[in-house]
């Protein structure tokens, strides 16, 4: 009869345990991928996208720094600069 008793309990935690985790996968962190927001942004002169400083890539001319969103980008503006006439 005991033996009974502690089957139902044992089967009792597994069943909590089951659903704490069930139920934790339900939650959602849903505040993760907004922190990119606090980041200041720069445009990109080239394409016209906005990039965080962080992931930007800088380039500097004429003492000013110009954010792009790729070294394909910093190449095109650098070309560009080239060609204007001075
Ligand atoms: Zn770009």
């Amino acid at each position: 009869m005991i033996r009974l008793l502690v089957w139902m309990l044992l089967i009792y935690i597994g069943y909590r345990i089951i659903k704490t985790m069930v139920s934790g996968k339900d939650r959602r962190p849903d505040v993760v991928h907004d922190k990119t927001e606090a980041e200041p942004t720069h445009r990109d002169p080239v394409c016209g996208v906005y990039v965080s400083e962080r992931d930007a890539v800088v380039g500097r001319h004429d003492g000013q720094r110009h954010y792009f969103c790729s070294m394909a980008c910093l190449e095109k503006f650098s070309e560009q600069l080239d060609h204007k006439p001075t």
